[in-house]
Parts: structure tokens; C-alpha cells; sequence
């Protein structure tokens, strides 16, 4: 993080009011005539599908016309939505999946501490020891659809199907496995035909791969968002009657230059006081040996200057980053957050060789991040 450039706002996500917690609780309202519930005001239908494109944000796409017609052509008279902070899959699609904020749903990034254990928790790599079911109790929109009497099926790459944040997020009734771009459109389509009132929800990872990978600005990403424009234009073109459409992200993506990121790992005033480092290079929790929380703060702050937002925990929880947070989850959050501000990143290459050698990086709250499409199609 070299270049220095102007502060700019962290844009706050919109909970309550435009944010994926209030889409997934607004489609299950649609479906059931809850009009209280249905916040973004959906069009009521017997049946929805919700296709979710991880890494595909509003700015990429508005970016990317000519290799996205189908999806442009839906996103010129929409508004996105905000997704969470941190913006990163496993706190996004927990939100999805509740229809609550993250400091509700407890999923408050990709790697938090586990209270009083001393160690972190990866929401991708689940660890044996910890009950998914206790680590987020609040039951899911699809538990939810079920009790109603609507069908509820989940339908993604198999290896997804009883992950430990699969078990957090979803618990959806129904889990059908879909190995290939054309499956997941075949899989998605039988389940919409197969009931009279039904809520599929699809989910696409490769984009978000690419984008890691190669980077957003690269031709991999592109021409992987031409295949992600086809599925969600097949999955349209064979909707049954009276069904909804709805295409989301769980967050954007932006590329982190090599000179701005700057290595924990070779930055003792960094890990100067610091017992854990959580989250992820644009959307760092870091949590203090006990005592030095107010260093540290002061340290992050100093050491990064104009290219991250950095709060104590307090002023994260009262800016409303994670939105209202419920009791026991205040302290799986760290006592410092880091959100990048620009095109930085904080990276640790000893800790995280894999994680710190991405092109692609998201997790904080510019608009890059946080904004993702609201895309709505009905079919005849
Ligand atoms: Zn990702």
C-alpha cells in the first residue's frame, strides 16, 4: 500500500432496508404472501429461483457489457443491493440464507476467532469440533419455507453439499448436486417444474475462482462471465410458468497490485501485540494479546494510513458495519478491523501463502465490494 490516494467513504451496508439478508426473507415472503416480510417489495409468485453468481459485483458487471448481455440487459433498470461486511462468501451466503445481518447470524468473516480457544475458525474449512447447528442457531429462510409448505432446494457443485457452512447457511430440505455449468442449469430447472410452490436457489462458484485467480481485469474472468451470462440466460429461457428469476452475488472483487500489500508477516509494527490474525487481506479482524488492544489500534492506524478504514471493535459495532449485533457474538469480532480503503491489502505470507498470492481480493466496503446486481426476470 504505497500509493497514497484521497479517503473516501466506507459505504455501510444498507441492513434492514437493501442488503442479501432482506432479499433471501423478501423471496420466501413473495411466496407466501407475507407482505410485512417482503421488504425489497418482490412481485408476488407461486414459485422463485435464485441464482447466486459468487465474486459477480454490480461495478464488474456494469463494467462488462459485451461479455454479459443477457444480465446487462437486466441491470439497466435495477438497483444493487449492499452486501455485508465482511464482503466474502461465507458471511454472504449465511445472510442469504437467515435473512439476518452478520452480527445476528454470527458468520462475521472468513477466518474469526473462536472465544476463549485461542484460534481461529475458517468458515471454508470447517473444524471437526465445532457444531455448525451451535455455531449459528438462528434457523434458515429454507427451514422456514419448509415449515410453510414450500419446497425448498439448494442445488450447487456436490463437494458443497454438507460442509460445515452449507450445515450454517442453508440446512436447505433438499441438496441436489450439479458438476457442470449445464447441470446446474438441468437441476435447477427440473426442481422449479417439479412443484407448484418452490424456492431453488443455484449457486455458481467459478466466477469468483477466476477472478482469484487471473484477476478480474483478465480474460479468464471475462470469458468466464460470457459462460455465467449463458446459465443465467438458459435457466430464464425455461422457467415454468409463474416464476421468478432473481440473480445475486455475494460480494464483488477487486485486483490488489503486488506494491500495495503490505506483509504482516514482515511488518512488526503490524504484529507488534496481536495473538490472531482473522479475516482475510481486505477485511482483517485482529485480536489483541490481552492489554494491547488500544496499541494495536493505534499501531494499524499509523502503519496504513489513508489505504484502510481501521476501527476498534466498539466503533465497527456502532457504525453499523455488521449491523445490530447480538449478544454473544461481540466477541468473535477483533478488537481491531482493518477494511481496505483503496486497492491494498494487508497479506501474510508466511500464515496465508495461498490466500496472499491471489490476484483477485475482496472483503471490504467500497463500492467494488459491496455493491452486487438485484436482477429480477418473470417468466410467462
Ligand atoms: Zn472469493
Amino acid at each position: 500500500m504505497t500509493m497514497r490516494e484521497p479517503r473516501t467513504s466506507p459505504i455501510v451496508p444498507s441492513y434492514g432496508e437493501r442488503s442479501l439478508a432482506e432479499l433471501s426473507a423478501s423471496i420466501l415472503a413473495s411466496l407466501n404472501g407475507d407482505a410485512d416480510g417482503n421488504v425489497l417489495q418482490l412481485p408476488p409468485a407461486p414459485r422463485a429461483c435464485l441464482l447466486i453468481v459468487d465474486g459477480l459485483g454490480w461495478e464488474l458487471l456494469r463494467a462488462h457489457q459485451a461479455a454479459a448481455p443477457f444480465l446487462s440487459e437486466l441491470a439497466f433498470n435495477s438497483t444493487p443491493l449492499t452486501c455485508g461486511f465482511p464482503a466474502t462468501t461465507v458471511t454472504s451466503l449465511t445472510s442469504l440464507g437467515t435473512g439476518l445481518p452478520p452480527g445476528q447470524h454470527g458468520m462475521l468473516g472468513y477466518q474469526v476467532a473462536v472465544p476463549g480457544s485461542g484460534r481461529l475458525l475458517n468458515g471454508l474449512r470447517w473444524p471437526d469440533d465445532i457444531d455448525p447447528l451451535a455455531w449459528q442457531p438462528r434457523p434458515t429462510v429454507y427451514q422456514r419455507a419448509a415449515e410453510a409448505g414450500i419446497g425448498a432446494v439448494y442445488v450447487a457443485a456436490g463437494r458443497l453439499r454438507s460442509t460445515g457452512l452449507s450445515r450454517t447457511a442453508f440446512r436447505a430440505p433438499e441438496f441436489r448436486a450439479a458438476r457442470s455449468l449445464g447441470a446446474l442449469a438441468a437441476e435447477t430447472l427440473t426442481a422449479l417444474h417439479e412443484s407448484e410452490r418452490i424456492m431453488v436457489t443455484a449457486y455458481h462458484g467459478q466466477l469468483d475462482e477466476a477472478g482469484h485467480e487471473y484477476g478480474v481485469a483478465s480474460r479468464a474472468w471475462a470469458f468466464q462471465l460470457a459462460h455465467t451470462d449463458r446459465l443465467a440466460e438458459q435457466i430464464a429461457g425455461s422457467l415454468p410458468p409463474d416464476t421468478m428469476l432473481y440473480i445475486t452475488a455475494d460480494h464483488g472483487m477487486v485486483d490488489v497490485a503486488p506494491a500495495d500489500r503490505v506483509d504482516f508477516d514482515a511488518t512488526p509494527e503490524l504484529r507488534d501485540g496481536v495473538a490472531l490474525l482473522g479475516g482475510e487481506a481486505r477485511a482483517r479482524h485482529v485480536y489483541a494479546e490481552p492489554g494491547a488492544a488500544r496499541d494495536v489500534l493505534a499501531r494499524w492506524r499509523e502503519a496504513l494510513g489513508d489505504q484502510a478504514w481501521v476501527a476498534s471493535r466498539e466503533e465497527a459495532v456502532s457504525d453499523g458495519w455488521f449491523g445490530p449485533v447480538d449478544d454473544g457474538m461481540a466477541a468473535r469480532i477483533g478488537d481491531v478491523i482493518a477494511a481496505a480503503a483503496s486497492g491494498g491489502a494487508v497479506v501474510a505470507t508466511s500464515r496465508e501463502p495461498n490466500e496472499s498470492r491471489l490476484i483477485g481480493m475482496h472483503g471490504s466496503l467500497t463500492a467494488a465490494e459491496q455493491l452486487v446486481p438485484l436482477l429480477a426476470f418473470a417468466s410467462r
